[in-house]
């Protein structure tokens, strides 16, 4: 599958957590606890999504990702496995929080915005645009992208 054919999701009110980790991924997932299985079913047909719920109603309709564990690892494996998503091309472009695409920002307009010893730092930051979340490489990030890392899957077979 092509990375710009990577689909889109919808998460389930039980998948809150699973829905960051794939934002972190880069996957585009929208996720509102205020809306039952069906209801989130019906505007993820719309928008064009998949859902991915743990609801066991809905397990058998089209556009319907069941998610078999409770693990968000093996949750996380599972989606990124079937949809053949590479975990690390696109992480760190999205923002774990409201899903809206991350963009880069001046250093010197974040410098109030970030801890110091995070400002003195990182000569790169990006901003979400839509709640001002500031990110930026390594530090919090670096467990994560260790753990993205992990999910890709073996192949290729390197030389080392
Ligand atoms: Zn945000």
């Amino acid at each position: 599958m092509a990375s710009d054919e990577t689909p889109r999701f919808a998460a389930d009110r039980m998948l809150m957590r699973l829905a960051r980790w794939l934002r972190l991924a880069g996957a585009d997932v929208i996720a509102d606890d205020s809306i039952d299985g069906a209801g989130l079913l019906r505007r993820a047909r719309i928008e064009n999504r998949i859902l991915l719920t743990r609801d066991k109603r809905l397990r058998t309709a089209s556009d319907v990702f069941f998610v078999e564990s409770n693990d968000l690892r093996e949750q996380l494996r599972g989606v990124l496995g079937h949809f053949a998503i590479d975990p690390t091309a696109h992480a760190f472009t999205r923002c774990s929080r409201c899903n809206a695409v991350l963009a880069p920002v001046e250093r010197e307009l974040v410098s109030r915005r970030v801890p110091p010893y995070v400002f003195a730092s990182h000569d790169r930051f990006a901003e979400c645009l839509s709640c001002g979340r500031i990110y930026w490489p390594e530090t919090h990030q670096n467990r994560i992208a260790v753990i993205l890392e992990s999910m890709k899957p073996l192949s290729h077979g390197g030389t080392k």
